[in-house]
């Protein structure tokens, strides 16, 4: 995530964001976005993005739907060129929105894998005696192994709690 490009250019009262982004859940159907750019690109990877509150509604943003293997389409590609932003869409302190999108993962990270936990506990279950789940949807199946990707891989998490649970050294160390 540190590496992410989109940049983000004080012009008075206003924002202008111009970047790309794949992968954003349900940007088709939402009206604001969490977006990071870069506002110091001078600085330390993590210590010059910032956190801002983007109305998907704005001249300049496109939203593109990826069509999946499933048959929906739950992401997107975005574009933002030249859109403009008042400066009060700025969300927390200049230059710290490596803080606010932790804090947002943590969460995401805490609460994801529960549809995900259900979904193997039922595809399990229909196994066993598909008579108890006899109209299993096999788009939910189909998501299961979404559920190791999103919010960081499982590897990640795993590297996650190594270092900040455990204490061990970190895995590039
Ligand atoms: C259902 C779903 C919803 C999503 N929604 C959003 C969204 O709304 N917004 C958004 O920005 N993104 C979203 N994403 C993208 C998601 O955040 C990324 O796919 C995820 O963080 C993994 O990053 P990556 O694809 O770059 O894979 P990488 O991090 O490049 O991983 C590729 C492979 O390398 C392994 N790997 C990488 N680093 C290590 C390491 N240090 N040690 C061991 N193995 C490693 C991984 O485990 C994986 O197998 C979503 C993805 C999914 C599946």
């Amino acid at each position: 995530m540190a590496s992410l490009q989109a940049s983000a250019v004080r012009d008075g009262d206003m924002w202008v964001i111009n970047g790309q982004k794949i992968w954003t859940s349900g940007a088709h159907y939402s009206d604001w976005m969490l977006l990071l750019a870069h506002t110091d690109p001078n600085a330390p990877k993590h210590r010059g993005i910032s956190a801002f509150l983007l109305d998907l509604r704005t001249t300049g943003v496109e939203v593109r739907p990826i069509r999946q293997l499933s048959g929906a389409s739950g992401f997107n590609e975005d574009f933002l060129t030249d859109v403009r932003m008042p400066a009060d869409h700025l969300l927390g302190p200049l230059n710290r929105g490596w803080e606010v999108a932790m804090t947002a993962l943590g969460h995401e990270r805490s609460t994801l894998n529960a549809g995900g936990h259900l979904n193997l506990l039922r595809s399990t279950v229909a196994r066993v005696r598909p008579r108890a789940c006899p109209r299993l949807p096999a788009v939910r199946v189909l998501r299961s192994r979404s559920r190791t990707i999103a919010a960081g891989t499982a590897e990640i998490q795993k590297n996650i709690l190594a270092e900040r649970v455990l204490g061990l050294p970190r895995a590039d160390a």
